[in-house]
């Protein structure tokens, strides 16, 4: 017998469309009753955006539901089911091993919002795993997911984190966790993969016209090419975020990229120290796939997998299916390009549009990469040398300086052609380079005392922090220091725990 029992008091505002619409993507599953469910950390700003109430949630009846013990009216839980290209190699058979969509909310802006738990238990997707998370993951997952979204990136976030009073086995016994994931949907190009290899095309056509319906309505009616330029574009766009904050994700698999365009699966993800495209922080990612530089062409190759699964529907547009999804690949190199020079320019303070911006964005960071400056302090200080002292970047160069030295004066007469005060471009400069992210020693701390001494100060400091990421000030100065050469030469991630 199943313990869940359904609660009266907790109003989610459900509306579950994929269940109801999707019938075949997905598998009835249930939560494993945790022992003893215990908040962690509720995210109380996000509740009120899902016209939840704070108050009635921030109980043990709460507790109890983000544990998956009460199933609040009105959700349904199902597994989703999705296959993937993982490290380049396909896995037909994939799925919601250890999550659970309990359906989906119409927030307060009217937006649809998916809630899944995630470390909730097996599910018919599970294969030989135990449906189980660890908390300190899950906190990892929470704090990245906050401070992207912070950062202004898009990004599936975190409602809850809740201990579920068992251990987890991994290398060794973990306390368990369940954490609630909201997202504007769980549809991965990897779900497409899933119906597609199996030959279901009037599946895949379903799952595209109900993607269209939720993430691109203004393409219903359109040929199915369009929806494919649609994607194109919006991954094109996420990236190109990505590599303007030096995010590296750590496991691109393609059924870890989804159709709405949010970043999602905070496993091995780690921020840049100093600039090197090269840069791979993942245990498992041994020849470098995922590594910073590549994230670009990973992402068009990730695309190149959704267009195929669509190759049978664009079959009825043209003749040459084959060659407009070709086209509509490499779409990606120009999208990528246009939304990374834009946001480039801007943090170079640049507001007009000349030829040589791109060049002169890539040599700012070869001379970082030459000097082993910190990438974000680097373009933080560039504000200062906007307004004329070049001091503080100079002082995050730790090796050879000559090429920023050489950079600088022809950054400076290109910054001449915007005739504006100095003063204005270094304000316009600190509101698109971030003055701190999360950066790794940092969360390793914070995680290490929140999992080790169930000390959750150190966590919820930086997070309060992350929440303003862009704003200058002396309480936040500590966190923006970079991690000693030490920590960053010992900095690895570990995937899928
Ligand atoms: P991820 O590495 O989190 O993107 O997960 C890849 C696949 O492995 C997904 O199908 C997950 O559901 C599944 N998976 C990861 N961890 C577990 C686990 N502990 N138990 C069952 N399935 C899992
Ligand atoms: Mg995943």
């Amino acid at each position: 017998m199943n313990k869940i029992i359904e609660s009266n008091s907790m109003q989610f505002n459900f509306d579950n469309s994929y269940q109801r619409e999707m019938d075949g993507f997905y598998v009835p599953s249930q939560a494993e009753p945790a022992p003893a469910p215990r908040w962690i950390k509720f995210n109380r700003a996000l509740a009120e955006e899902l016209g939840l109430s704070a108050e009635e949630m921030d109980t043990q009846e709460g507790a109890e539901i983000f544990a998956g013990n009460i199933l609040p009216p009105g959700a349904v839980p199902i597994a989703q089911a999705y296959a993937g290209h993982q490290f380049g190699n396909f896995a037909p058979q994939l799925g919601d091993g250890r999550a659970l969509l309990l359906g989906e909310v119409i927030d307060r802006m009217g937006m649809r919002r998916d809630i899944q738990l995630k470390g909730s238990g097996r599910t018919p997707f599970s294969r030989s795993g135990d449906g189980k998370a660890a908390i300190g993951p899950m906190l990892r997952e929470y704090l990245m997911g906050e401070a992207m979204y912070h950062l202004g990136i898009p990004s599936t976030r975190a409602l809850a984190v809740v201990a579920t009073g068992e251990f987890v086995y991994r290398e060794s016994a973990l306390p368990g966790a369940v954490l609630t994931r909201v997202a504007a949907s769980h549809i991965r190009i990897g779900t497409f993969e899933y119906f597609a290899s199996r030959n279901a095309v009037e599946s895949v056509r379903r799952l595209a016209d109900y993607t269209i319906r939720r993430h691109y309505p203004e393409l219903i009616g359109k040929p199915y090419i369009e929806f494919v330029r649609g994607v194109v574009a919006r991954q094109a766009e996420l990236v190109a975020r990505w590599m303007c904050v030096g995010f590296i994700h750590g496991v691109m698999n393609t059924d870890n990229m989804l159709l709405s365009g949010e970043t999602i699966d905070y496993g091995p993800c780690a921020f840049l120290e100093h600039y090197d495209p090269a840069t791979v922080f993942s245990s498992i990612d041994h020849r470098g796939r995922y590594a910073f530089g590549n994230q670009p062409a990973i992402a068009q190759w990730n695309l190149a997998r959704f267009a195929e699964t669509l190759l049978p529907l664009l079959d009825e547009d043209s003749e040459r299916p084959v060659q407009l999804a070709t086209d509509a690949i490499k779409l990606f190199s120009d999208r990528y390009e246009n939304a990374w020079l834009a946001m480039m320019r801007r943090k170079l303070g640049l507001e007009l549009a000349e030829a040589g911006d791109a060049k002169l964005a890539q040599e700012f960071m070869d001379a970082m990469q030459a000097g082993q400056a910190d990438f974000i302090l680097a373009w933080r200080y560039l504000a200062d040398a906007a307004e004329s002292d070049p001091a503080p970047l100079r002082s995050v160069f730790r090796g050879n300086i000559a090429k920023l030295d050489e950079w600088l004066p022809r950054w400076q007469s290109r910054l001449a052609l915007e005739k504006r005060t100095a003063a204005g471009i270094a304000a316009d400069m600190r509101r698109v380079n971030p003055y701190v992210i999360p950066r790794n020693h940092l969360v390793e701390q914070a995680l290490e005392a929140a999992t080790s001494n169930g000390d959750l100060a150190p966590f919820n400091r930086l997070l309060e922090i992350l929440r303003d990421p862009y704003t200058g000030r002396e309480e936040a100065s500590m966190y923006a220091e970079p991690a000693s050469p030490e920590q960053t030469a010992n900095h690895r991630t570990f995937c899928g725990t």
